[in-house]
């Protein structure tokens, strides 16, 4: 079955006849197109795709198994027409489309057509990966594992965090990348108190800790792989702190196969980092999906319900924050498999100096 057919299937269970879907990553991963102005219409045997004058060639090349029709540029304007007859109940994906949006879509479809709130049907498909994208996350893992290394030998100390951050991304494109998937973190000092800490243009000091979150984006898939170094010796309360992450880190992933839900695997780092009194200091989920988005399902945080299934890639990134302090978090891409877990990450973790 082809994405968009497994989620035709599951149409039924949410009682619509039709499933309208605006959301681009949505419809890049249910049609293939790639470009900014795209919109798909599916059901037992519905396959449309809309797209405008500027997307229509690329859409050609990229677009298979829908029935491809040119629209005007404010798409919306060619619902108006092209329903299969009848009343029917249609399906739009309530977490992507705005207030305003909804209400043009109103005024434009017929009013035999009933729109019904119906997100998260292509984001489940999307949660269980296959071989050739779990080829994609990999291949975006290994070049940020290429990045860290690189940035071994290049050196932390003496530069500002935003010059690093800024020649990490170089690298990054240099060696393929279309994009960092997310905008980099590197924090030092009483910055790593921060978990989405802004670089600034302050230079990295000798003998503290370093936290480096980075991404990849590779053929549309992203990777997402933190590492905590050291500058140097340091003070036995980051040596600690860092101990106390690593031993969570690497006991939660151990957990990681099919079966468990995802705040089980959550809880089981969040009780070793509370155990030494750092349980608010850790204020934050354990981890997220990845995959065309850099954050998607499943999630792994404290009310994180569904269970981890075959295909899942979740990364595992429990952190400690002391404001005014520092902070540390190590985080791997892991693949959940029939026999266990798969880690994509593999820059090492014990505690790494850098100079
Ligand atoms: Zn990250
Ligand atoms: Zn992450």
């Amino acid at each position: 079955m082809s994405r968009a057919d497994r989620v035709a299937a599951r149409l039924a269970e949410r009682e619509v006849d039709l499933l309208l879907v605006t959301d681009r990553v949505n419809v890049r991963y249910l049609t293939g197109f790639s470009g900014s102005n795209g919109l798909a219409i599916l059901g037992p045997d519905t396959r449309r795709f809309l797209t405008d004058f500027r997307y229509v060639e690329r859409a050609k090349a990229e677009v298979g198994g829908f029935d491809l029709q040119p629209a005007p540029q404010e798409l919306r304007v060619a619902l108006a027409e092209g329903w299969p007859p009848g009343p029917l109940r249609v399906g739009f994906e309530d977490q992507h489309v705005s207030v305003r949006r909804h209400a043009e879509l109103r005024e434009t479809l017929p009013n035999r057509i009933e729109l019904v709130a119906c997100g998260g049907l292509v984001e489940a498909e999307r949660a269980v990966k296959e071989p050739a994208e779990l080829a994609a996350i990999g291949a975006a893992a290994r070049l940020v594992d290429e990045i860290y290394a690189w940035l071994l030998d290049w050196g932390l100390v003496g530069r500002t965090e935003r010059d690093v951050a800024l020649a990490l991304e170089h690298e990054m494109r240099v060696r393929g990348a279309e994009d960092p998937s997310f905008p980099s973190i590197v924090a030092a000092a009483e910055n790593g108190a921060l978990p989405h800490a802004i670089p600034r243009d302050v230079a990295i000091p000798e003998r503290t800790l370093v936290t480096l979150d980075i991404g990849a984006r590779l053929d549309g898939y992203c990777s997402d792989c933190t590492r905590t170094w050291a500058t140097g010796p340091l003070d036995d309360d980051l040596s600690e702190l860092y101990a106390t992450v690593l031993h969570a880190q690497e006991t939660a992933l151990d957990a990681v196969r099919p079966g468990p839900e995802g705040r089980e695997i959550d809880a089981i780092a969040r009780d070793l980092i509370t155990a030494v009194g750092h349980g608010e200091h850790f204020g934050h989920g354990l981890g997220h999906g990845v995959g065309l988005d850099i954050h998607e399902a499943p999630r792994l945080a404290r009310t994180a319900e569904g269970r981890l299934v075959a295909g899942n890639v979740v990364t595992v990134e429990p952190g400690i924050y002391v404001p005014g302090r520092g902070g540390a978090r190590i985080e791997d891409l892991v693949v959940v498999t029939e026999e266990g877990h798969e880690v994509l990450s593999g820059t090492p973790k014990a505690l790494t100096e850098v100079g």
